[in-house]
């Protein structure tokens, strides 16, 4: 670690799988200051070293890791490792995020990135343990679960505290939507990176580090970080976040019509308070758990008592999961959708995509699309717990069905032919997340804007969710009311996605939980994170600063996606938003309006209308010349 940077990101780890090489680069201080780790460091990795040309699961294809400046310091919820490349689902910018203790425990073994490239003839594993790296044959590891490979590496070690980020047999078998589980049980599961790591037959990375990460005001930081750590506390809704978690907020979604059911036919499950927190935590709750540093510990350790799933055991169970493994699929059983989570997490499967494309399937199957000839005789039903699980199964295997439902739903509705696009509730080719844009019109914005495909977590927009004017009050002011917390109206929310999707780079590049939102936005706001940067790291970073960087990378990730043809025309919703208006709750009779906005929103980005990509004004206003005139050269002003 270089104390003359404080926190700030210094060592990347290159390792080169076809010459079985690693070096240890420093990352130069100039783009640790304007990255500040995380995906703002991978996005610039990628621009520079993963062209267009390249196929994802080329072996030339990065796959990078990295944690965020304040990663494994005492700042709140600074838990999060971020993986970033090129989506081998949709073939454009993909990352993912996750909390735990992995990426804590790569900084304290002296490393803050590692940067994967090449394809080992034999399947390997990386050791990094307190400065030395190695690596290591992994055959032996090959084919077995997430599970079991984290225990024999921790065997094999004789250390049950090494942390191991690794891909289970999902991604082996080159599922698109393969993902990379992270001790104690977490997913970097969005956009197939699992598979870009298995395609070069990289099985697992163990690390173990018992260094301190320098911060550059050492008490000033601790001061200031035990400040927030009680200003969290003190929320009022920590007590209900850290008893539920993410799935305490079903009940409120199902009652607003944001709650995904049956592929989005509507967004009320007539099971909600079956599969809701409150029968969680009372059926099958053993304990609270956690990521490093975190004072909310949403998580928890769930067992199945009863019933066809007894025994089974399960934790980092989320809101997402209870949708795309349940509603999504109209299955109202909570011990089967907790088995359904277990087996994703085990084979190393996003489980949103896994759902999604599985209820794809069932509507597909039931409109006469799909056949039985096409199943392997098997009838597939909504509610059917049995057959959701028979096909994770295929689909990790890629056998039956599971061949075509391993392409996630872009690629399977076109090589179903004419009118199974129709049904593909994508965006950009990732799977819709657990929200519907016509419940909530800034969400519907979001999904078409995010740089990795339909997501929630980019701008992460929830002051119009369930209508919270004091939140509007506070960021924004009176002026933007009542329209900015009305979920139906579409005045004001491109500011309020744009605002939030700066935010989000930031906080995904300095290595901050978003899932406790709540929090995140309410109590530790551009402010907040300026001056815990800035005693951590050395550097002055103030709100304004903070919102250019946040502006720098969402613009460098929507000139990467440029690279690849990505336009306005991209930027759309599936049919189903805009011409079957929503059924249920707070959102019955609405469509979503999310192209609409586009306009807006790109006049306050800096994007030409036509296109939707940044102008070079915009670029070289945020020092991306170099990026300016790559665009320009494809014609682009
Ligand atoms: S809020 Fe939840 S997901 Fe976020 S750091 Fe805390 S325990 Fe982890």
């Amino acid at each position: 670690m270089n104390d003359a940077r404080g926190a700030l990101p210094s060592t990347l780890l290159r390792v080169d799988l076809n010459r079985g090489t690693i070096v240890e680069d420093e990352i130069p201080a100039a783009l640790a200051v304007q990255a500040l780790g995380g995906n703002g460091l991978g996005v610039q990795m990628l621009w520079d070293e993963v062209p267009p040309s390249l196929d994802p699961l080329d072996s030339d294809s990065l796959l990078v890791l990295a944690a965020g400046a304040l990663t494994g310091t005492s700042w709140p919820c600074a838990a999060r490792l971020e993986a970033i490349g090129k989506s081998p689902l949709t073939g454009i910018y993909g990352d993912s995020n996750c909390g735990g203790f992995f990426g804590p425990e790569l900084r304290f073994s002296g490393v803050d990135a590692i940067a994967v490239s090449g394809r080992a003839s034999e399947p390997v594993m990386l050791w990094i343990e307190d400065g030395r790296s190695w690596l290591e044959p992994a055959a032996h590891l090959w084919g077995l679960d997430t599970v079991e490979t984290e225990a024999s590496i921790r065997a094999q070690k004789g250390d049950p505290h090494v942390k191991v980020a690794c891909v289970g047999p999902a991604a082996e078998q080159g599922v698109l939507f393969g993902s990379i589980q992270c001790s104690p049980g977490r997913s970097l599961a969005r956009s197939g990176l699992g598979t870009l790591m298995a395609s070069k037959r990289l099985k697992a990375i163990a690390v173990r580090g018992k260094r301190r990460i320098d911060v550059a005001d050492p008490d000033g930081f601790a001061r200031l970080s035990a400040a927030m750590h009680k200003r969290i506390r003190g929320n009022a809704a920590f007590p209900a976040v850290s008893k539920y978690g993410t799935p305490g907020i079903v009940e409120l979604m199902d009652t607003i019509g944001r709650f995904p059911t049956h592929n989005f036919r509507t967004g009320s499950f007539e099971a909600s308070e079956a599969i809701s927190g409150a029968a969680l935590r009372e059926r099958f709750w053993v304990k609270d758990t956690g990521c490093f540093a975190c004072p909310v510990r949403c998580d928890k350790v769930y067992r199945v008592t009863g019933g066809d799933f007894d025994g089974v055991t399960t934790s980092s169970f989320e809101y997402e999961t209870l949708t795309a493994l349940g509603s999504g699929v109209g299955v109202g059983d909570l011990g089967a959708v907790l088995a359904a989570n277990d087996r994703c997490d085990r084979l190393g499967l996003d489980t949103i995509s896994t759902g999604r494309v599985i209820s794809f399937a069932v509507e597909l199957f039931e409109l006469g699309i799909l056949h039985s000839n096409d199943t392997g005789g098997m009838q597939l039903r909504w509610g059917d717990s049995h057959m959701v699980l028979a096909l994770i199964e295929q689909i990790a295997s890629r056998r039956g069905l599971g061949e075509l439902l391993a392409l996630g739903v872009r690629r399977a509705a076109a090589e179903l032919g004419p009118g199974a696009a129709d049904f593909a509730m994508e965006v950009k080719g990732l799977e819709i997340p657990g929200q519907d844009g016509r419940a909530q019109q800034s969400m519907g914005l979001a999904h078409i804007t995010s740089s990795r495909g339909a997501d929630h977590l980019k701008a992460f927009p929830t002051l119009d969710e369930a209508g919270d004017a004091e939140g509007v009050r506070r960021r924004y002011g009176d002026a933007y009311l009542p329209e900015m917390a009305d979920p139906q109206a579409t005045l004001h929310k491109p500011l309020l996605v744009k605002d939030g999707e700066d935010f989000g780079a930031v906080v995904d590049s300095v290595g901050v939980c978003k899932s406790g939102g709540t929090f995140v936005m309410a109590e530790l706001y551009w402010a907040e994170i300026a001056a815990g940067l800035t005693l951590a790291c050395g550097e002055e970073y103030d709100e304004a600063t903070l919102r250019r960087l946040g502006e720098r990378i969402v613009n460098l990730m929507r000139a990467y996606n440029a690279l690849h043809g990505v336009d306005r025309r991209d930027d759309r919703l599936p049919r189903r938003f805009h011409e079957e208006p929503a059924s249920s709750g707070g959102a019955h009779g609405h469509v979503a309006h999310a192209e609409e906005m586009l306009n807006e929103y790109y006049d306050l980005r800096g994007w030409d209308r036509s296109r939707g990509w940044p102008t070079s004004e915009t670029l070289r206003r945020l020092d991306l010349a170099d990026v300016a005139e790559r665009l320009e050269g494809l014609g682009h002003g």
